[in-house]
């Protein structure tokens, strides 16, 4: 039937081989259409508006090589600030406080690091931290984060071996594992415990998941604590999760957000809170802002928490007196109180 209405159809309905014909028949009016080749129509331009689309062909080349050269320019010149800000030493490490959110006291502190340009201005780590990763820098990087908390916090650490440091790796520092070693060496120089450095790994997938494991179980061996950060938002398949050698999950600040508001994502929260009691992990909330977010936390059991409703990161100093403030109001804080604790300390 098709063949025939294809066969019928006038050459007047036929369209560069597409066909439309219609027939009515018994009362009926089918349509039929022959498949054809995509293909874009060549536009025929004379010799004249060929002659006047050269210089609008040149100008255009030209503005793309343009922006080619000055993106790979400016890569290759903040590539070059970023490696003279290592040379010179230019990073910072801010200290966000650290809470057990039943009692409110201070636990510790993330260690987050921050470019302090010649000027006095500061780049925070979302804008060099990726490019630092790529060029290799980031080694380098962590090892002045590593020389400025034991420098800094040495002294507190020392006198209150509760207290503790998270250090954020990147999946450098956890593919070699040179990170560790550097860490060994300024810790144990320092008098301080390997229990008082916790680490955090994103969920990455460019980590290549032995070599991860090797260094997660290389910590825990050592006695430092592991966790995932920026739980939820990563690559980390559950598959994998169960299988490596960790003591707690960092739930990302997006879903912190997302508690109170009646969102599709905010029904997420039980399921991750189900994840990590199923692997025994204990949780640290990051980017808490209100009570509210306090309440449900402290409601199902999440142990510890950071955000801006205690405090933004600060200075060393400013860290410690943070600290010394919370431990007059709320009393001094026991490591016993981290969940699963006895079975956690390893050294
Ligand atoms: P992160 O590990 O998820 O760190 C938490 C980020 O959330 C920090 O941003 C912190 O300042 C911010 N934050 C915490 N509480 C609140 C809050 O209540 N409200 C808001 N709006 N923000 C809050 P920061 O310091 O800009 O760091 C950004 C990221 O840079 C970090 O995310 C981490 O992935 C990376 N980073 C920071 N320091 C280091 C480092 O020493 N090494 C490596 N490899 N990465 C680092
Ligand atoms: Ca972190
Ligand atoms: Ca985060």
């Amino acid at each position: 039937m098709l063949r025939q209405l294809l066969d019928q159809a006038p050459q007047s309905d036929v369209s560069e081989g597409l066909l439309i014909s219609s027939v009515q028949s018994a009362g009926l009016t089918p349509v039929a259409f022959r498949p054809r080749k995509l293909q874009f129509a060549r536009p025929v331009l004379s010799r004249r508006q060929k002659l006047y689309s050269l210089p609008i062909i040149g100008f255009i080349a030209l503005l793309i090589g343009g922006a080619i050269i000055s993106a790979v320019r400016s890569r290759s010149s903040a590539l070059g600030a970023l490696r003279s800000a290592v040379q010179r030493r230019e990073f910072v490490v801010r200290y966000q406080p650290i809470i057990e959110l039943q009692t409110g006291r201070c636990v510790g502190a993330e260690a987050l690091v921050r470019w302090r340009r010649y000027d006095g201005s500061i780049v925070p780590p979302e804008e060099f931290i990726s490019l630092a990763e790529a060029s290799g820098l980031i080694i380098p990087i962590t090892d002045q984060v590593i020389d400025l908390l034991v420098a800094e916090l040495h002294d507190v650490l020392v006198a209150d071996r509760n207290l503790h440091i998270s250090m954020n790796l990147s999946a450098q520092d956890i593919q070699t594992g040179r990170g560790l070693d550097y860490m060994q060496t300024q810790i144990g120089r320092a008098g301080i415990r390997s229990d008082q450095i916790w680490f955090e790994m994103t969920e990455s997938g460019s980590v290549e998941i032995d070599a991860a494991r090797a260094t997660m179980m290389r910590m825990r061996d050592l006695g430092h604590l592991v966790s995932i950060d920026d739980f939820g938002t990563g690559y980390a398949s559950l598959h994998h999760l169960h299988s490596l050698p960790l003591d707690a999950l960092k739930i990302d600040k997006s879903f912190i957000d997302m508690i109170g508001h009646d969102t599709a994502g905010s029904k997420v929260m039980p399921y991750i809170l189900d994840i990590a009691a199923a692997l025994q992990l204990f949780c640290v909330a990051e980017g808490v802002q209100t009570q509210e977010q306090v309440d449900y936390l402290v409601e199902r059991n999440v142990a510890f928490g950071q955000g801006w409703l205690f405090s933004k990161p600060l200075t060393s100093e400013g860290f410690v007196a943070f600290y010394k403030e919370r431990k007059a109001r709320y009393g001094p804080y026991s490591r016993t109180a981290i969940p699963g604790w006895p079975e956690r300390k390893r050294v």
